[in-house]
């Protein structure tokens, strides 16, 4: 219980004290051709608006709770509901995620660019628009490329990407044992063990600074996860975990080896399968979700699908499985995609290793060797050493080669 109660303010942490970084202007332009420029804010490398100053040039009105850091937005037309610290939000009733939290700072509410950029222009059309190379938002109709305003401040030249931060995801934890071997040996103990493993390779070899999403036997639910990786702005996201073959199938005993998953539309059965066992965690969330159909997840993967990371994600979940499968003495089951809870709105290149099958006997009695756990963490540094490399980053202390 102390341990819950200190994770939870230690969230609350995370929460209240985001990174800030004072970011720049943009312009709004209202339905007259009115501009007033407003001062945005950078969350976790996200840029912010603060909601107050786009009601009026939207001919809106507003209904604040500041308790909660709610607001109901009425605009001509239409109705947002969004609350601080929350990806959920409503647009005329129906309910849509962002990757990164509506948030309370300095007591306003602040919501991010990508509230306009991904929701508000695709679905609502000419009511909104954005120019990036002007910067210029349009609440009224009018085409931001046309309206014309006084010098616009040109964004910073691009710096040499840099991996400096890798959050390392155990799967699984407390009271969600994940999948458990024939010998009772509990999935969320390797994932553990194996985190621990690659943070300190990562650390003590590249200096990379790493953040574990849990560094204990806790629960974590699944959106948590991502969120910690999102809040701590980090460059990438490894989620650990050990595959199990369904139980009522035939060959659940025989099937086994390594494979690495990005996110995306699954497009196999075994793909599905394995997604749909690591989603079923949240049953300890929600226990009325226990047979949930998944296939909301995949509705939203439309959005993932044109997400930038999908490219680095599916590159780096490549080098990872080349790395593994030529360290471990297990089957090379290649790179998947599918649609997993844990790994969906990570907004950074992300990954799930299905180390092996805790279900195979043999295999089993691999994942419970130091030295085979060892190998796994070796493979995934390895893997990400790669994606460095090729991309030409910066890896901790590294310089690009
Ligand atoms: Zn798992």
């Amino acid at each position: 219980m102390m341990k819950s109660i200190a994770r939870y303010i230690s969230l609350c942490c995370l929460v209240l004290f985001p990174v800030v970084i004072f970011s720049e202007t943009l312009t709004v332009i209202d339905a007259r051709g009115g501009t007033t420029v407003i001062g945005t804010l950078l969350f976790d490398r996200e840029e912010y608006l603060p909601m107050a100053e786009l009601i009026g040039p939207w001919e809106g009105q507003a209904t604040w709770s500041d308790i909660e850091g709610r607001a109901e937005v009425k605009l001509p037309g239409h109705t947002l509901r969004l609350s601080g610290e929350n990806t959920f939000f409503l647009m005329d009733g129906r309910s849509y995620n962002l990757y990164n939290p509506a948030r309370v700072y300095d007591s306003e509410l602040w919501v991010p660019l990508e509230l306009f950029t991904r929701f508000l222009i695709p679905v609502w059309g000419k009511g909104v628009g954005w120019d990036p190379q002007g910067r210029k938002l349009s609440l009224g109709m009018l085409d931001p490329r046309q309206v014309s305003i006084p010098q616009a401040r040109p964004r910073l030249p691009q710096e040499t990407r840099v991996i400096e931060k890798v959050v390392i995801d155990a799967g699984h934890g407390g009271k969600d044992p994940g999948a458990v071997g024939p010998t009772r040996l509990q999935e969320k103990d390797i994932n553990l063990d194996i985190a621990f493993r690659l943070k300190t390779i990562l650390e003590d070899r590249y200096g990379v600074n790493v953040v574990m999403t849990r560094d204990d036997d806790v629960f974590i639910p699944l959106g948590d996860r991502t969120a910690i990786a999102n809040r701590e702005a980090a460059d990438i996201f490894i989620s650990i975990h050990c595959n199990a073959a369904p139980k009522k199938k035939r060959n659940r005993s025989t099937t086994r080896g390594v494979e690495t998953y990005f996110l995306s539309l699954a497009k196999t059965d075994d793909a599905r399968a394995t997604a749909a066992m690591e989603n079923s965690a949240i049953q300890f969330e929600q226990p009325d979700k226990k047979n949930a159909n998944f296939d909301d997840i995949q509705l939203i993967l439309w959005d993932v699908m044109q997400n930038e990371f999908l490219k680095e994600s599916s590159d780096l979940a490549e080098w990872i499985q080349e790395a593994l499968s030529d360290g471990l003495a297990v089957p090379n089951r290649g790179v998947s995609q599918a649609g997993f809870y844990v790994l969906n709105g990570a907004y950074m290149p992300s990954v799930l290793v299905e180390t092996s099958f805790i279900s195979h006997p043999e295999e089993e009695k691999f994942l419970k060797k130091t030295t085979f756990r060892q190998n796994v963490a070796e493979g995934i540094a390895q893997g990400l050493r790669e994606f460095a490399k090729r991309y030409k980053c910066k890896f901790g202390r590294m310089e690009p080669k």
